[in-house]
């Protein structure tokens, strides 16, 4: 399906089939001289056939077309090198890039093994394979052009400027129209449906609190002046404030009830996973599949480390797993 939004702007709609997600919003619009399309879908028979009837449908010269990626999650990155003609400009992050060019053997996946075990996962004989971003990987593709916070790039009557989102992924990017107030917003803030925050690195010395980077670029984005806002699933939102709100105060009560299972006792993150409220129809933590299993691991030491960071939590490590208990 496609939608036009606004004058030259057009959402397109790629499903994601036997993915909770159900579908990706990819974006189109239309310039003088060269077109850009904003995240593509999965690197999978359905969405390239699915973006084959779009560029029909659209009249698209991939070769007069650039392509921007908010981040490197295959439901966005992975039609990339299928869609580029040698004349398309990718845009995208320094993360990315890196993930990209090395494909599996890039940084997203080099602390994975750690993770696993210092999260307490590897007793329950979770691998690497069982991770869907690295199953359905892309093939490795280097032609990115790194963009940073506040590089503009300008579309026809479109003036966006770069934003640097990091939390969902390391270097998420928006990309933001000032004067017609749309942000385009890749997966830092969707409606209904929240954003998995995890970490990026093994839990043990980890440099980077991603949730805390999280929560501090969504309240910056609060401070935006949007009438629109286009996230890379799920419905347009036009209150982002509320949203920004209600996201706020969901990982306020996930810290707080990740504080009170701790209590006095001390927990490893596969632990905590196993003991939080998840939004799923999974009745014990027994019944999550493997990639759930990593998920809600991931999301559990997200919250973990950020407590740590901010002085609430203290770690040590036994043999190889990392344990949270209060600090004193
Ligand atoms: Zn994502
Ligand atoms: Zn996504």
């Amino acid at each position: 399906m496609i939608e036009a939004i606004f004058p030259g702007l057009y959402r397109i709609e790629i499903p994601l089939p036997g993915n909770p997600l159900k579908m990706l919003n990819s974006y189109f619009i239309r310039g003088d001289g060269r077109g850009l399309i904003i995240d593509t879908g999965f690197n999978r028979r359905e969405c390239r056939e699915a973006y084959d009837a779009a560029i029909r449908e659209l009249n698209i010269d991939m070769r007069r077309t650039d392509i921007f990626i908010t981040h490197l999650h295959g439901d966005h990155s992975g039609l990339v090198s299928y869609l580029s003609a040698p004349e398309t400009k990718v845009w995208g992050g320094d993360y990315y890039l890196q993930a990209s060019a090395r494909g599996n053997a890039g940084p997203q996946w080099s602390y994975f093994a750690d993770l696993i075990k210092q999260s307490g996962l590897s007793a329950e004989n979770i691998t690497l394979q069982d991770h869907p971003g690295y199953k359905f990987a892309s093939e490795p593709f280097d032609r990115i052009e790194v963009v940073r916070n506040g590089d503009r790039i300008d579309v026809g009557d479109y003036h966006f400027q770069c934003l640097e989102t990091s939390g969902h992924a390391p270097d998420h990017l928006c990309l933001y129209e000032a004067d017609k107030k749309i942000l385009l917003c890749g997966d830092h803030i969707l409606a209904k449906i929240t954003p998995n925050i995890t970490v990026w690195g093994a839990p043990w010395g980890i440099e980077r609190d991603f949730l805390g980077e999280y929560l501090d670029n969504l309240k910056k984005s609060a401070e935006l002046e949007i009438d629109l806002l286009l996230p890379g699933h799920r419905a347009v939102i036009r209150d982002h404030r509320r949203r920004i709100g209600e996201l706020l105060e969901h990982h306020d009560r996930r810290l707080n009830n990740i504080l009170a299972l701790i209590g006095d006792t001390r927990m490893n993150g596969a632990q905590v996973a196993s003991q939080m409220d998840w939004d799923l129809t999974f009745k014990t933590w027994a019944d999550f599949p493997p990639a759930q299993k990593i998920f809600a691991t991931g999301e559990a030491l997200a919250h973990l480390t950020h407590l740590t960071f901010t002085g609430r939590l203290q770690t040590e490590l036994r043999d190889g797993v990392v344990y949270y208990s209060k600090k004193p």
